[in-house]
């Protein structure tokens, strides 16, 4: 008999219990709500939806839509629950989130393998033949200052403040032009050179657009440490020249002159698919990130990957700290049977939560019974993620939810956009073909998964 502790009831930890349970394992699983609730969950059920009740797109050649087919061949739980108690969104999958977390609760609560035990846990338990952290964004702060013990508290952040992400063939490369500050030739960079007055049309609008409005508990901490890019230009239309956007060192090959700003594109990942917006962590809403960050000189058609967010998150340095199993890689051997799933262990949205559940139990689930968990592909959307997520060369991790900015390239380059996504899609569904296939000759997953 194998036991194994979860701690948090939430996606991640309600689909890695269920999982596991249905595999045969005895789980205790953990939940401090209704007790101790967070700021943002109202109810004590499992697996609540703390905001939209939109799970996102169903398109098969998106990266949502990718992550739903992944979850359903895969036999998720609670994507099949979500599927249950759907509600009409266009081509997005939304759900009732009353009748979907009530549901979960129900089949985690009338689980003979599962035992949910409504307690906060304030010290990482170790008792188990392996254990889960699954407490999401919002872990308390005794659980998060156990897990700062272990990993050592710089390697645990507490907020989110990351800067938008673009696609870079959705770029003015005519207008960009490749630098690094103060050096000759080719450089690491793609910048963005602003005339005065397209420099002072931005600042202005910047300054004017609407923001997320951050609750309480967020700006309590948050604007110590990080300013966003429109609270720095709200101290003076020159205040970004002098900082995020100075231009020193930088020589515009167009004009043979230093621009009057200049904005640093920074690649996102190895393939230089995407790049991140150096420096500009921003409140905007998405809507004018988009409208107003196109105002940027060769951003003007700027496919956005990730919109730039500020606010509560707890996480852990996952490139830094965990393995493609997401476990805790460290010396000592009970850090060995410590897994992470969920928005703690980097990954951000719902889908990708519940994915990341999945991925945990079957990696669990593999080393309790000494199989091999296979590798998740990396043309897989989810596979991707999770290379990003713990690919040791990434600097200064921010969470990150799947999308096609950090998708290997194919093979040929394909220029049209919708063509291009449909190949992503294509190719990913062969790969996830193939992930089930081994899984199955790995008798990690059962006839009960059939796609
Ligand atoms: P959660 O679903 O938060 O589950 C963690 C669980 O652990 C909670 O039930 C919590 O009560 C419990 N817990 C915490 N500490 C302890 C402890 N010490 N002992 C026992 N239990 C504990 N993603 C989207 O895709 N769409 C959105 O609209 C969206 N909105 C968001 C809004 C906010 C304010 C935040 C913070 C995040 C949002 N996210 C959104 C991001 C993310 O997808 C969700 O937070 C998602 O719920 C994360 O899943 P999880 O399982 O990691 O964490």
């Amino acid at each position: 008999e194998k036991h194994v502790d979860i701690v948090g009831a939430g996606l991640a930890g309600s689909e890695a219990a269920l999982q596991l349970a249905d595999r045969g394992i005895h789980v205790r699983l953990f939940e401090m709500r209704p007790d101790r609730q967070t700021a943002v969950h109202a109810t004590g059920r499992c697996a609540e939806l703390v905001c939209s009740n939109s799970l996102k797109s169903e398109k098969p050649d998106s990266a949502a839509g990718m992550l739903k087919a992944e979850l359903h061949a895969l036999g998720s739980r609670l994507f099949d629950v979500a599927q249950t108690h759907r509600v009409a969104a266009g081509g997005a999958l939304a759900v009732d989130r009353d009748a979907f977390s009530k549901a979960v609760t129900e089949g985690i609560e009338a689980h003979p393998f599962i035992e949910l035990v409504r307690a906060e846990v304030t010290e990482i338990p170790f008792e188990a033949d392996a254990t889960v952290l699954a407490s999401g964004p919002l872990t308390s702060d005794a659980l998060a200052a156990s897990l700062g013990r272990l990993t050592g508290r710089r390697h645990l952040s507490f907020y989110d403040a990351a800067a938008p992400i673009v696609m870079a063939d959705s770029l003015d490369h005519g207008r960009l032009f490749r630098q690094s500050r103060y050096e000759e030739g080719e450089g690491d960079y793609l910048n963005a050179p602003f005339s005065r007055e397209e420099y002072e049309a931005f600042a202005h609008e910047l300054v004017n657009a609407k923001r997320v409005v951050a609750k309480d508990f967020e700006t309590r901490e948050l604007f110590q440490a990080c300013q966003p890019i429109e609270e720095i230009a709200r101290k003076g239309i020159d205040a970004p020249r002098f900082g995020t956007l100075k231009p020193v060192g930088l020589t515009d090959p167009a004009t043979g002159r230093r621009p009057w700003a200049a904005l640093q594109l920074r690649a996102e990942d190895a393939h230089g698919e995407s790049y991140n917006l150096v420096g500009f962590q921003t409140n905007l809403t998405f809507g004018e990130q988009e409208r107003v960050f196109r105002m940027i000189p060769g951003l003007e058609s700027a496919e956005f990957a990730r919109f730039g967010v500020m606010h509560r998150n707890t996480f852990i340095d996952a490139p830094h700290l965990l393995d493609a199993d997401l476990r805790l890689a460290s010396a000592s051997e009970a850090a060995g049977r410590l897994f992470v799933a969920g928005q703690l262990a980097g990954t951000e949205g719902y889908c990708e939560a519940i994915r990341s559940g999945l991925h945990v139990a079957l990696g669990v689930y593999a080393s309790l019974t000494g199989a091999k968990a296979p590798a998740v592909p990396r043309q897989t959307v989810f596979g991707a993620l999770l290379a990003y997520a713990t690919d040791p060369s990434v600097v200064d991790y921010q969470p990150m939810h799947v999308n096609f900015g950090i998708m290997e390239p194919l093979a040929e380059r394909v220029k049209n956009k919708r063509l291009r996504y449909a190949a992503y899609a294509e190719r990913g569904a062969g790969a996830l073909a193939a992930y089930v296939d081994d899984l199955r000759s790995q008798h990690l997953m059962g006839e009960r998964c059939d796609g």
